[in-house]
């Protein structure tokens, strides 16, 4: 018999490491350990969520096909993901039909570059921004500050994080972290003219950050936006905001750029209708955003009349390949999941290390850029949860985060197979193999009671038990081994008297 040889398909390219915010510098676990030293954001993440949470559970209340509506999200993305090269063809026809020009991007890296070299064509060295989780996985301010161009971030959330030389923590509310008077010294400290008197009061914070901004609306030739959706039959792209900061930039600039991630696409007009109630309801607990801005090509005379789209794959592909991460895909980024996650809101989101943080993100970012044995961060991130499953209840578009999460947890296994933490697993696995090790192993724990000392706990044990010790802290073991007691006069006496009462 002929043997064939079969081609092996190569495997899309995830995310590139060192370009973008896709990974952190340490493990979860360590960067949770800072963050739960800091009790200030501790409660200000507590106060945040707990109240979107229940302004969410007001307005989902209120609508008596919620369920149905999630089912018709979920169905409308899963099809999406199951056919996404036509419809971003359909969408790149329909985009170029009405006058704006398309670019594709495989990474950061070839977004990056397309972006910068688009706005130094039109001899700005200052662009404006609308809130854009897409151009913060890229990294896109950091590059286009090595080129020479400074971005000013106009949602006022990211303008503060961004004064305050901070990273976002939150999907929606990237300054969940800081509360007014933060806010108020920021301004003071990094805004040009502000009044020196200026209180932390809400409407003056904002009065101030409007007179900052007004000014850079009227004067920046060229905007950069993400979406929220864009619409294959139409060419369509559109933003959800709260304060029409967004809308200033989509419509007063001459040249507009729009990275967009590839997953953002939807088939039709009319599957808005289903998003447009998920999204507000979820994420911010309204019935309908202040806001929905939406543009198709270039218009006349109308808005800017240089439009630019850049579709940005960085991993999508690779995770559309894999089937937890066509699932996680899925998401319209509402953040519904981050404000009911036990662990996000101890530890909030700078711990993630991730442009995206929260339960998503612990799917998301290394289906995005993978988890590459035990020493990088991403392969910490499925840990991250209690799989307690209130990020299911919540998810609009009934994303099964915990079982992608067990899923991803077992890769990570899988991938570890000759790791320091599969050595520890290897190790107890000899000891328990035979009565005779076992107890040998069991008389050695006894020496933990020495090295837990007063702190009733072992930190750090060397290697190949640093597997368990990185992630956990082990108890101190007790004086005495079940086995131990089982054997002494006591332990006798006690199951004589258990088995005499059983008998009465
Ligand atoms: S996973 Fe679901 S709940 Fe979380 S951000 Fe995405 S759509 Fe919202």
């Amino acid at each position: 018999m002929t043997r064939v040889a079969l081609p092996s398909p190569a495997f899309p390219p995830r995310a590139p490491e060192g370009a973008g915010n896709l990974r952190g510098s340490e493990s979860f676990p360590d960067a949770a350990h800072h963050e739960l030293a800091n009790s200030q954001l501790r409660r200000n993440i507590s106060n945040a969520t707990h109240t979107i949470r229940e302004k969410r559970l007001q307005v989902t209340g209120e609508l008596p096909d919620w369920e149905q509506l999630r089912d018709s999200g979920s169905a409308i993305k899963t099809d999406v993901m199951n056919r996404l090269p036509e419809l971003l063809e359909q969408f790149e026809a329909a985009v170029t039909a009405r006058g704006g020009v398309v670019h594709w991007a495989q990474d950061a890296v070839e977004a990056n570059e397309i972006v910068a070299g688009l706005v130094r064509e039109t001899g700005s060295e200052e662009v404006i921004k609308v809130k854009s989780m897409a151009t913060q996985e890229i990294g896109l301010n950091e590059h286009l500050e090595s080129e020479g161009i400074r971005a000013y971030e106009t949602d006022l959330a990211e303008l503060i994080v961004q004064l305050g030389h901070d990273t976002p923590s939150h999907i929606l509310v990237p300054a969940i972290h800081r509360n007014r008077s933060e806010i108020r010294e920021i301004f003071l400290n990094e805004m040009a003219d502000v009044d020196p008197h200026l209180d932390d009061d809400p409407a003056s914070l904002a009065a101030a950050a409007r007179r900052f901004l007004r000014h850079k609306f009227m004067t920046t030739p060229v905007a950069i936006s993400g979406t929220n959706f864009g619409i294959a039959e139409t060419g369509t792209l559109g933003v959800v905001e709260s304060e029409g900061n967004g809308r200033m930039c989509l419509t007063m600039p001459q040249t507009l750029i729009t990275v967009m991630g590839i997953e953002k696409i939807i088939p039709t007009y009319a599957d808005l209708e289903v998003f447009l109630q998920l999204l507000p309801r979820s994420s911010t607990g309204e019935r309908m955003n202040p806001y929905t801005s939406m543009w198709t090509g270039v218009t006349p005379e109308d808005g800017p009349q240089s439009f630019h789209l850049v579709l940005l794959d960085n991993g999508r592909t690779a995770a559309l390949a894999d089937k937890i991460g066509r699932e996680a895909l899925n998401c319209i980024r509402c953040s519904a999941c981050l404000n009911v996650c036990p662990v996000y809101e101890r530890t909030g989101g700078h711990a993630y290390g991730s442009t995206y943080p929260g339960p998503i993100g612990a799917v998301l970012t290394p289906q995005l850029a993978g988890m590459h044995g035990s020493h990088d961060p991403n392969s910490s991130l499925p840990f991250a949860s209690s799989l307690c499953g209130a990020c299911f209840d919540a998810c609009p578009v009934k994303i099964d985060i915990p079982s992608l999460l067990v899923e991803l947890r077992h890769q990570k296994v899988e991938q570890a197979a000759f790791g320091s933490e599969a050595a520890a697993m290897r190790a107890a696995s000899i000891a328990m193999s035979s009565s005779g090790k076992f107890t040998v192993a069991q008389k050695a724990a006894g020496l933990g009671r020495l090295i837990a000392g007063k702190k009733g706990k072992i930190s750090a044990l060397p290697p190949p038990l640093s597997g368990w010790t990185d992630a956990r802290d082990i108890p101190k073991p007790p004086k005495q081994t079940f086995r131990q007691w089982w054997g002494s006069a006591e332990g006798q006496r006690e199951i004589a008297d258990a088995r005499r009462q059983a008998h009465e």
